[in-house]
């Protein structure tokens, strides 16, 4: 021990995670669910050609597909719920899910799961102004507290291994 770095720290390799500013609505675009026909994993995703404004983004039309089953569905509405823990189209549970530190942790998709690993992971956390109203600076007290920090990476570890099997 000491002299072995653990280089498999975040993305960057680093302890420092600096917050870019993501918001919630920027995770909207693949959202992992649990298949409604045979709780495989299913994608809700864009349909194709959408507007570039976020407004447009987040109000145009999705497609449910299994990647088991095949089973497909299509959403085009007015309505959209955001931010819990289920697809903001559909109502459908998410696939990347799990209890942890007596709460529940989710995310909608690999690049969701990596922003919060390595936010979790990293010991100094930088915040721009670009991160004033970011998705991570809104997450709850639990997944920011340094004692859950060994549970939550080992949580993240298993849904990532979850997600490989799921596909
Ligand atoms: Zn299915």
């Amino acid at each position: 021990m000491g002299k072995t770095q653990d280089r498999d720290l975040g993305c960057s390799g680093t302890d420092r995670f600096i917050d870019r500013g993501e918001r919630i609505y920027d995770l909207g675009e693949e959202i992992l669910v649990v298949c409604p026909k045979c709780a495989g994993m299913a994608m809700v995703i864009l349909v194709s050609d959408v507007p570039a404004k976020l407004n447009g983004r987040l109000f145009a039309p999705r497609r449910l597909v299994c990647t088991k089953c095949l089973h497909r569905d299509s959403w085009s509405g007015r309505q959209v719920s955001v931010g819990g823990p289920s697809d903001w189209y559909f109502g459908l549970p998410l696939w990347l899910t799990a209890p942890c530190c007596g709460e529940v942790f989710w995310a909608y998709d690999l690049e969701h799961l990596e922003i919060i690993e390595s936010y979790v992971a990293a010991k100094l956390r930088e915040r721009t102004n670009k991160g004033r109203n970011s998705f991570l600076s809104k997450l709850p007290k639990w997944l920011k507290s340094a004692k859950n920090r060994d549970e939550i990476l080992r949580t993240i570890g298993k849904l990532k291994g979850k997600l490989d099997a799921g596909t």
